[in-house]
């Protein structure tokens, strides 16, 4: 059974954290990425985004914890580990003055490629990333999201099995974004990718399984379904002169949860099926509360991400909160 498990899990990372100095970025956390899927780390500035990529990445050696990549640890067994992984951090590694092609050749004998693999190696790569038309350009005078695809081919040119993509659509215009999205999810086909972002939409455009991170804690990982469900979930709006009894508002038949979002301002979580706005607005008028608004709202990306990382989970008593990251 074992076994089986892990030929699926490509990459473990096992209570890994990191200081600097006297400030913890990233505290103990635990995750996996199987092979042939996209998992997103979400995480406002300062989060610890960075800091995990470069763990992972073996650029950065984690303080305590281990960190397995298809089965190579990556600071005892460094250099299997980097074999099997193609990075493309924050900024990309990129000689602007040489052509895409000096450039991929250079990448590909650095990565050991076997010099008669090379040449064709290279051009299934510039075919996968769209850049067969550019091999001769030179890098610095290419548009930014061509110049992204380059830092995309280069982290891909030996074939890695794992990918891993520190803020790939940072600077790009809608329709580059568009793109390179679209080759992310072509590439998880056949490679494990672990995705950093800030941009939620992203998230849900491309991945299959997402992590929010909150200053150095897992503060959420599931499936992009579950993160999908927590939007769904629809509120209302109420608004009054007089601040009503919570319990009596949670008593209503119909109301979910209860959250003071300010002064007589209240997010109800409601069932859809059940809708208690009627009884709600009744409440208050028997009880004299003085209603200004009852509005009814949908949670979008944006607020389930607020609400996750403000660390008030009241909305979701039962919650999916994993504050010590999860488990296979
Ligand atoms: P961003 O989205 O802004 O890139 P991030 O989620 O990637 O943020 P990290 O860069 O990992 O966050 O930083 C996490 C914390 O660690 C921050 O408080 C940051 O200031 C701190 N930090 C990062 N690198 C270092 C360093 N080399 N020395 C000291 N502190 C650091």
């Amino acid at each position: 059974m074992m076994q089986t498990m892990d030929k699926q899990i490509l990459v473990s990372v096992d209570k890994v954290g990191r200081h600097y100095g006297a400030l913890t970025a990233v505290h103990e956390i635990s995750f996996y990425l199987n092979r042939g899927e996209v998992l997103g780390f979400l995480g406002a500035n300062g989060a610890g985004k960075s800091t995990t990529m470069n763990m992972l990445c073996g650029v950065l050696a984690p303080s305590h914890g281990t960190i397995t990549v298809a089965g190579h640890d990556i600071v005892k067994d460094c250099i299997e580990a980097k074999r099997q992984l193609g990075y493309l951090p924050e900024q990309p590694p990129l000689y602007r003055d040489l052509s895409v092609d000096e450039y991929l050749d250079y990448c590909a004998r650095l990565r050991q490629v076997p010099k008669a693999q090379r040449r064709k190696r290279i051009s299934e790569i510039k075919k996968r990333c769209g850049l067969s038309e550019v091999g001769r350009r030179i890098i610095g005078q290419l548009s930014k999201g061509y110049q992204q695809r380059v830092g995309i081919a280069q982290a891909i040119v030996h074939l890695p099995a794992l990918i891993v993509l520190d803020e790939p659509t940072v600077g790009l215009d809608p329709v580059q974004i568009r793109e390179i999205r679209a080759l992310i999810r072509d590439l998880a086909q056949d490679h494990g990718i672990i995705l950093s972002t800030h941009i939620l939409p992203e998230v849900q455009a491309v991945c299959d399984r997402v992590q929010i991170l909150d200053n150095g804690r897992i503060v959420f990982a599931d499936d992009i379904a579950a993160l999908s469900a927590r939007m769904s979930a629809k509120t209302l709006l109420l608004s009054v002169r007089a601040e009503p009894d919570h319990n009596a508002l949670l008593d209503i038949d119909g109301v979910i949860a209860v959250k003071r979002v300010g002064e007589g301002r209240f997010q109800l979580e409601i069932d859809d099926a059940n809708n208690p706005a009627e009884r709600v607005a009744e409440y208050t008028v028997i009880n004299r509360l003085g209603l200004y608004e009852l509005i009814p709202r949908q949670m979008d990306l944006e607020q389930v991400f607020v609400d996750i990382t403000t660390n008030d989970n009241a909305l979701h008593p039962e919650g999916t909160l994993h504050p010590e990251g999860t488990s296979p």
